[in-house]
């Protein structure tokens, strides 16, 4: 095929992927490229790694759906490294096992800084410009949607892009105890101790995690000192300051507690239109400052919640085929509140939840810990967390009088799970479309 018609055909399916599916569409997908389209593959060519796994992750479907509407034939789509000459390409050396997972979107060119998370912000960028000479341990903390985990990727990046050859190593603090875990089970203890303490920068996000796994707080605690004698950084994040996490060994709160601890509040209002902006504009979309303004007045619990106003808003657009206007705006949030705005009890959550997956209310308020109770119990507070306005303790109280703490683990846990799993994702849509159409008295 010739290459004009090539990036023609391209061009198309890019369009029709995006029609597909506006709530993963991202300004960046115009650095794309076709590499290879013929004999029922198409390969798409990406700047690195961090949008190959993007794309792998959130758009392999919408791609492949858009490839064969366009072509007319089975297409299978593959993402792959595939550097252009220009300028803006960054280079970064494949070091596999240690190479920190990044998403694409949080880097410090996308976030934006306001009073509420200045000093947080700042901290995270002297950090990623003199490795282990500012703040260490960086210890930042706030609650759930704030930009923890943002930051904590951006600083990966503008590392990676300064120190070419240091080794970071980020992930979640459930990831770290889980491939402790593992590694005892297996008997590779060595190779787990080598894997984090021979890195330049260790990054563990939500740390609030350790708490009552007496065994992993051990292995932290000798990885940290490993780490830190050795002038290495170290950067972590919880939902609390460190004497605040429950059974956290004073040991480690005293040691979390030697460099910068720093807090992130909820943005104020011209932070928050200013975020609306930020998103939009990754997305490719223009939203003026009236309609940032509307959307920033109407939704100010957490950022999370903001960019999800803004992709309703914006999936509407797409299937009305009209601007983003603010009277589109206004359909779509009025829409949201007033639905939130019914009564929807707890009763009703669960009775949905209990119904699609087949398992009795009984079941839910034992103490049965198998995973098919564990996982609609965690669902059903997920889902009374997001969608009413009880307690944390009122939401355990339902459920077998279960304490806060469970509760706050739940939400976290389904929350993290389903940015991972599109299955997940789309039960929880489905429960939640179930619940808020459910006829009320
Ligand atoms: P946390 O880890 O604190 O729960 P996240 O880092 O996951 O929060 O942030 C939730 C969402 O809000 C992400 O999409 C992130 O990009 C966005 N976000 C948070 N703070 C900002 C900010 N200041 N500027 C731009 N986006 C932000
Ligand atoms: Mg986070």
């Amino acid at each position: 095929m010739a290459v004009m018609e090539i990036e023609d055909i391209f061009a198309d399916i890019l369009d029709r992927a995006k029609a597909l599916d506006p709530v993963n569409t991202r300004k960046w997908f115009e650095r794309l490229t076709a590499v290879h389209l013929d004999g029922g593959l198409l390969e798409i060519g990406c700047p690195d790694e961090a949008t190959v796994r993007f794309l792998r992750e959130k758009c392999k479907n919408s791609f492949t759906r858009a490839a064969q509407q366009v072509t007319g034939h089975l297409v299978t789509v593959e993402f792959n490294v595939h550097q252009r000459e220009d300028k803006e390409s960054r280079h970064y050396p494949v070091r596999g096992e240690s190479e920190p997972k990044l998403h694409p979107d949080y880097t410090f060119d996308n976030f934006v800084v306001g009073p509420s998370n200045r000093l947080v912000h700042a901290s995270c960028v002297a950090v990623s410009q003199s490795l282990a000479n500012t703040y260490n341990p960086l210890f930042i903390y706030g609650n759930s949607g704030l930009g923890k985990t943002h930051l904590l990727h951006a600083v990966c990046c503008e590392t990676r892009q300064r120190f070419d050859k240091a080794v970071i190593q980020l992930l979640s603090c459930e990831d770290f105890v889980n491939r402790f875990i593992t590694a005892i089970e297996e008997g590779r203890l060595a190779g787990f101790h080598s894997q984090f303490r021979t890195v330049d920068m260790l990054v563990i996000d939500d740390v609030q995690f350790l708490r009552n796994r007496e065994q992993s707080q051990e292995e932290f605690f000798h990885t940290f000192n490993d780490l830190y004698n050795n002038g290495k950084q170290i950067i972590l994040s919880a939902d609390s300051p460190p004497t605040e996490i429950p059974s956290l060994e004073q040991r480690l709160i005293s040691r979390f507690n030697w460099g910068l601890v720093a807090k992130i509040d909820p943005p104020a209002y011209e932070t928050r239109a200013a975020i609306v902006q930020k998103k939009a504009h990754l997305r490719g979309l223009h939203v003026s400052e009236e309609i940032a303004g509307y959307v920033a007045r109407k939704v100010h619990a957490n950022i999370r919640e903001l960019e999800g106003a803004l992709t309703a808003i914006y999936a509407l657009s797409v299937t009305c085929g009209e601007e983003i206007t603010l009277k589109l705006a206004q359909t779509v949030l009025e829409g949201q509140i007033e639905s939130a705005a019914r009564h929807i009890s707890i009763t009703d959550i669960i009775e949905v939840v209990t119904n699609h997956f087949g398992v009795r209310l009984g079941s839910l308020q034992s103490k049965k810990r198998s995973q098919s109770i564990t996982m609609p119990r965690q669902i059903c507070m997920y889902l009374a967390r997001s969608l009413t306005r009880h307690s944390l303790e009122e939401i355990g109280g339902h459920l077998g009088g279960r304490d806060h703490t469970t509760v706050m683990h739940a939400c976290s846990k389904i929350d993290g799970a389903k940015r991972h799993d599109p299955q997940l994702h789309a039960t929880l849509e489905e429960l939640t479309r179930q619940i808020t159409q459910a006829p009320q008295p």
